[in-house]
């Protein structure tokens, strides 16, 4: 079997615990497999990185902000291949151009173009492990590009797919996909399987244990993926294309995102375009626009809000206030402190009375909700930070625990 391993930073932040991947994937070497292994950097490292370099400039060049970025997942990879190589398994570390890995030029969010797999197939005749720096590419220059926060999975599901592997094993620190982070609910319950419908929309809207593209791409090219610990060696999660339990349970996990804000416009004339004036200015300025809500019109004026990325707000509330006139707002509110609530599952489709149980929970709790949306297997709510964490155990509750 071809057999993809990615394990995550902090599987790999100390020699400990390098020396224990390395234990892994030498035992899945043994086994009679080949494999190919993608590392992330080493802990905090990344995280690290970008404050160096914001201790330098408050808006630092993205380009430079890619080569500074990309380095640390060269460290993972030369120090699990002498971590392996002391256990006397061959192996070699590779870069994302070593690999071919080419993408497009979107600096800190790059995406894959191609993949050359030449390289990887060469190592892997010659007997070796093969390592790959996760999160990183060149572009058509030759320069290096990062593939956006928590990359690392994609890397792995694209060499996956192109080599056309037998799985993708995502290895954390967690032991599988949850109903929810089991950090922020600890009665949360690990899932057996989940579909990749699931778990693009889990991961999209905010759980972290899988970076969303990574699922896009497993789903595109039917890469079956597991989700698993690198500290207890037991089954993981089965992210694949339909479950057992589809029809039966109705929702399969709850997610959060925090990172995101609120603005609204309000006293907007009551006439057609002004919705057109308002998203034509975020658009042109690259802002991702979620959640939108348009009141009823009152007299000859109507407000509308939407949420985007907290990292946006003063770009996004600059950019509107300077086209006050054009778009024709009595004023503009923003804020950063809320959050969005999303209950998933492919098992609510065609099913009434989910969200009717979500509101249930949040009532109970006293939870006042701002904004709904909802899609045919998910619901969000937005809700004020300070209610989050009390929101998220409540509905968990409710669907999970009662
Ligand atoms: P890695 O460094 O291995 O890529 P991440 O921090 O990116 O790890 O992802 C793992 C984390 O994702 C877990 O520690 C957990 O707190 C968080 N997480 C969020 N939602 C879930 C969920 N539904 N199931 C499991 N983990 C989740
Ligand atoms: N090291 C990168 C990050 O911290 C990529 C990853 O961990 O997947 O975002
Ligand atoms: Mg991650």
């Amino acid at each position: 079997m071809l057999i993809v391993q990615k394990f995550g930073g902090s599987s790999v932040a100390d020699a400990e615990k390098l020396r224990r991947v390395a234990g892994i994937i030498a035992d899945t070497k043994k086994a009679g497999n080949d494999v190919v292994v993608v590392l992330s950097a080493q802990g905090d490292t990344t995280d690290d990185l970008i404050a160096k370099a914001h201790e330098l400039s408050p808006d630092p060049n993205k380009r430079e902000m890619d080569m500074l970025m990309s380095t640390g997942e060269q460290i993972s990879i030369s120090l699990c291949a002498i971590a392996l190589q002391a256990l006397g398994v061959p192996s070699i570390s590779l870069l994302g151009w070593q690999v071919g890995m080419k993408t497009n030029s979107d600096y800190g969010n790059a995406r894959i173009k191609t993949l050359d797999q030449e390289r990887i197939r060469r190592e892997l005749e010659q007997g070796r492990v093969v390592l790959v720096a996760g999160f990183q590419g060149i572009n058509k220059h030759d320069d290096m590009t990062t593939l956006g926060r928590g990359g690392s999975d994609t890397t792995a599901v694209a060499i996956a797919a192109k080599m056309h592997a037998d799985l993708c094993q995502i290895y954390t620190d967690v032991e599988g996909v949850y109903t929810a982070d089991p950090r922020l609910v600890p009665t949360a319950k690990k899932l057996k399987e989940i579909t990749y419908d699931e778990m693009l929309e889990l991961a999209s809207m905010g759980a972290q244990v899988l970076h969303n593209r990574s699922v896009e791409l497993a789903k595109r090219y039917g890469v079956p993926m597991e989700v698993l610990s690198s500290y207890v060696r037991k089954p993981g999660t089965i992210v694949k294309e339909v479950t057992k339990e589809m029809e039966e349970t109705k929702i399969s996990g709850i997610a959060r995102d925090d990172k995101i804000a609120r603005i609204a416009l309000v006293g907007l004339k009551d006439e057609p375009g002004i919705a057109y004036k308002i998203f034509r200015v975020l658009a042109r300025e690259k802002i991702n626009v979620d959640l939108i809500l348009q009141s009823i019109g009152r007299g000859n004026t109507k407000d509308i809000s939407f949420t985007i990325p907290k990292s946006e707000l003063e770009h996004a509330a600059q950019a509107l206030r300077a086209e006050q006139d054009v778009i024709g707002f009595e004023h503009i509110n923003v804020t950063d402190k809320i959050s969005k609530l999303s209950v998933v599952g492919a098992g609510m489709i065609n099913r009434p009375g989910v969200a009717a149980l979500v509101f249930e929970a949040l009532a109970a709790a006293q939870v006042n909700i701002h904004m709904i949306s909802t899609s045919e297997i998910k619901i969000s709510v937005l809700i004020d930070a300070e209610n989050a964490d009390v929101a998220m155990r409540a509905v968990h509750k409710k669907f999970f625990e009662e």
